[in-house]
């Protein structure tokens, strides 16, 4: 019996063309703001840059293949968020985002939204599995939380909220495709901030959308053409190349944070750690059934907010810097955004791609400086 290959392994050429004789198994960027176009207007053809572009298409197709639904890039995680709410939401309907959700997607309903007559209702992720969802024409809500990597069911919450008529999309940042798979669970859309790991080279900001029904993701395509939200063929190709890479990365990353969460978990000075992939943590149950991975972010306690900046400064291979995803290790304290509800002695750590053995090495050295 043939066996399909897993999303992991087609992600190394997905949307690329298949090898032939002689010529490069990539194609490069093709850079162009106007394409020929003589007669009348084939629909089917180039006509505008910001109507549409092969390197576009190229990365939107692997991109479909994966998410298993049809996808719209764009230039960054934000503006794939706002694609979503300004092209889905009218007066008077209702949005519901996490209160521990990445604050910024609330920033924008606030200031741009509201005024426009959208209501605007947060929740703990904590709270949604046990959340009634009338009323609410849109969700828009993140599992694993980030950074206190709270869960929650997407089954059961796309049943409920489909019940009464609403529509639920998951930002899929922390794990990526990779890693869980919203659209397969229920949800009618998955976006991903590609900035972080999808990328994961901390070079290029990017974004995408993946919609189960065409009808959502031609409202979406149609946004991004008439507010001119386009990324760059540049952007786009890295992106793309970097896809090639994604499992293998994610595959480090996850493995070395749960060595990395557990010795964390184990060490007299670490107050409190989350890490999904801890059996005690709240999270593991839903995690260990509704994801493929466990994921390369820990969030740990230490007693203030003066350990933490100086077990940041002990470290030597883990860079203090906002973001995650990185080939690098990266971590913060992140209580000094005061955008997050979050004590003061809270580290976000994301494991990059360097050998566990030396990563925790070095963690461990830092907290015996404390
Ligand atoms: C970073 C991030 C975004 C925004 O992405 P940008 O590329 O910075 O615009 C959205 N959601 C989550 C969960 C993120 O981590």
């Amino acid at each position: 019996m043939p066996r399909k290959p897993s999303l992991a392994s087609l992600s190394i050429n997905a949307g690329a063309p298949l090898p032939e004789n002689g010529r490069a198994f990539r194609h490069g960027p093709e850079f162009a703001s106007t394409f020929h176009l003589s007669g009348d207007v084939d629909p089917n053809a180039y006509q505008y840059g910001r109507f549409g572009q092969p390197t576009w298409t190229s990365l939107e197709q692997g991109l479909a293949q994966l998410e298993g639904g049809d996808t719209i890039v764009f230039p960054s995680g934000m503006s794939a968020a706002a694609g979503i709410l300004t092209s889905l939401l009218k007066p008077g309907d209702t949005i519901l985002l996490p209160s521990d959700g990445y604050a910024p997607v609330r920033f924008y309903t606030e200031q741009y939204l509201v005024k426009f007559g959208v209501k605007l209702k947060t929740i703990p992720t904590q709270e949604i599995d046990n959340f009634d969802f009338s009323g609410i024409d849109l969700a828009l809500l993140e599992t694993p939380s980030n950074p206190m990597l709270d869960t929650f069911d997407i089954q059961g919450v796309a049943a409920k909220i489909h019940k009464s008529g609403g529509l639920l999309a998951i930002d899929n940042t922390t794990l990526t495709f990779l890693g869980q798979q919203p659209l397969a669970l229920g949800a009618d859309i998955s976006m991903s901030a590609d900035t972080k790991a999808v990328n994961g080279h901390s070079d290029v900001v990017f974004g995408h959308v993946a919609c189960t029904s065409q009808a959502l993701s031609d409202k979406i395509r149609q946004w991004r053409k008439f507010s001119g939200n386009i990324p760059g063929p540049m952007e786009t190709w890295l992106v793309h190349r970097s896809l090639s890479t994604l499992d293998v990365r994610l595959q480090r990353m996850c493995d070395t944070a749960m060595l990395l969460a557990q010795a964390l978990y184990e060490h007299p000075k670490v107050k409190s750690v989350r890490y999904p992939g801890l059996p005690n943590d709240p999270s593991y149950n839903i995690a260990k059934t509704q994801q493929q991975l466990f994921g390369f972010i820990i969030s740990f306690e230490l007693d203030s907010k003066r350990k933490a900046d100086s077990f940041l400064k002990a470290c030597s291979l883990v860079y203090e810097a906002t973001s995650f995803g990185g080939v690098h290790s990266t971590a913060e304290r992140r209580a000094r955004w005061g955008t997050d509800n979050i004590a003061p002695g809270v580290v976000r750590f994301s494991v990059g791609c360097e050998r566990a053995d030396d990563l925790i090495y070095d963690v461990m050295q830092a907290l015996k400086q404390l």
